[in-house]
């Protein structure tokens, strides 16, 4: 790392103790920078990345809720509104057991970077909350979104904050949180939340966008070696939105989908994952792998043990949580013969992984770049409740396919740039900052 951003790094873990998922965002991130902060002194004398590491806004806050046994339950909510100077600050809420400041705030500063390069005007932020929706009933869930809601709701605003789903999150979420804006503030502000239902202001392909825009991230990175996905066998992490969506992609594409996993362990299908039989256990029943190993039959295996990255590819694509693919997966990997590594999930590679993909000449890409898709389509489905437009599924899809695409060139342009050709998370970090760092000197010290 630089050495005029070691200081910054220190001060960052020193100021935000135990929050180790932040700490490895921010190292990331920093890593990348030295050769920018050598072209361009203005960043250091405004202070960019010093700001830039301390969130504009943090939002702490008790959500009391009753369960069907009307035993009183209490979570924790977080709201962190990290950077606004390219426009409203935009990013998911998580719902899960594991979720912490830490978490939150590292989502929040990947936020940045991915928003700034979709080339829309949205900042970044993120939220959540410890509570686990796992097990229970739609009506707790929808009373817990509804005390959520009464807090979170004062802190919301098409041109101030608009959330929208991430684990634990979906349309169902979105829907109640939806209902309980609506009915405290009297006002059908529709771009306040994305990943709405179709019927009521929600965008086509949002639902499909981040595992499609994964899918055309990595078609991108296959045309750049004049190759393709026919014919290759892909591993997903995952069996949630984001990876359902890209297991749909890659069949289309012609790739083969041999494996994906819960947090339970992992399923290996050799004739390819059956997709209406995962979206029917997955959406339909809120089942299991397991459950699908029993419905499909034929070669279909579950494990328990070891890893999902065991399972021979040439394409891996983890689609599941931060830091499920660590050194000896990514070892194992390399020795199969796995040629591209591309993060459908937030920050799911340990940093020793990433080092051993370099090492082995794997092609690598970083989450922040490749999946955001699901935050462009976010901002077209603002764009079009902003003016009161719905867009078909094709004209939607083109859109997200060419913002990937750009991202893409984006990145590789900048790797270029910047003397590290071919390197994905120099390209992202770096053409992802400077147009933030540019808007955030312009606007001043504020
Ligand atoms: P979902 O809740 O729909 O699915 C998450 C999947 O990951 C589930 O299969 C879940 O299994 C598995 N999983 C979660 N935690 C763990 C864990 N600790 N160990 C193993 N498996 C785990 O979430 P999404 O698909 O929306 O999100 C997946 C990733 O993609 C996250 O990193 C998210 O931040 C990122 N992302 C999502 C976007 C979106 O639009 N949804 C946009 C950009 C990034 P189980 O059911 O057993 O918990």
């Amino acid at each position: 790392m630089d050495e005029q951003l070691v200081d910054i790094f220190d001060e960052v873990i020193a100021r935000n103790p135990g929050e180790t998922e932040f700490h490895q965002a921010v190292r990331e991130v920093l890593e990348s920078l030295g050769p920018v902060v050598a072209k361009h002194p203005e960043y250091a004398h405004g202070e960019v990345i010093r700001r830039l590491c301390e969130p504009e806004r943090q939002i702490i806050f008790r959500v009391p809720w009753m369960d069907d046994d009307a035993r009183v339950q209490v979570n924790r909510g977080f709201r962190v509104e990290f950077n606004s100077a390219l426009g409203p600050y935009k990013g998911g809420l998580r719902f899960h057991p594991s979720v912490y400041l830490g978490i939150v705030k590292f989502l929040g500063f990947e936020q940045i970077f991915k928003n700034s390069l979709t080339g829309l005007p949205i900042g970044g932020g993120k939220g959540g909350s410890d509570f686990d929706p796992k097990g229970r009933t739609d009506a707790e869930v929808m009373r817990f979104c509804q005390s959520f809601m009464t807090e979170l709701y004062r802190h919301l605003g098409e041109y101030t904050d608009v959330p929208a789903g991430d684990i634990g999150v979906g349309g169902r979420e979105i829907g109640y949180l939806f209902g309980q804006y609506k009915r405290i503030t009297n006002r059908y502000e529709s771009g306040v939340l994305t990943g709405k239902g179709l019927g009521w202001g929600g965008s086509q392909v949002r639902t499909e966008a981040t595992g499609y825009g994964t899918v055309f991230f990595v078609r991108e990175m296959l045309a750049a070696s004049g190759s393709s996905f026919e014919g290759k066998k892909v591993v997903v992490s995952g069996s949630g939105n984001v990876a359902i969506f890209a297991i749909d992609k890659v069949h289309e594409l012609g790739g083969t989908v041999v494996a994906c996993s819960d947090s339970n362990g992992y399923v290996v299908d050799p004739a390819g994952i059956d997709l209406e039989l995962l979206k029917q256990i997955k959406n339909g029943q809120r089942g299991r792998m397991t459950d699908y190993v029993q419905q499909r039959g034929g070669q279909a295996k579950h494990f328990e043990e070891g890893s999902i990255w065991d399972v021979p590819c040439d394409i891996a694509l983890p689609c599941a949580t931060q830091n499920e693919l660590n050194g000896a997966d990514a070892q194992t990997l390399a020795s199969n013969g796995c040629e591209i590594v591309a993060e459908g999930a937030n920050m799911p590679s340990t940093p020793d992984a990433i080092r051993i993909f370099g090492e082995a000449g794997m092609r690598f890409a970083p989450g922040k770049a490749v999946n955001a898709g699901g935050v462009a389509t976010s901002a077209l489905e603002m764009q079009q409740n902003a003016s009161r437009d719905t867009w078909s599924f094709e004209y939607t899809e083109q859109r997200l396919s060419e913002i990937m695409t750009s991202i893409h060139h984006r990145c590789l342009v900048t790797a270029d740039t910047y003397g590290a050709p071919g390197n994905y998370v120099a390209g992202a970090n770096i053409a992802g900052f400077t147009q933030v760092a540019e808007a955030m000197l312009s606007q001043g010290v504020i």
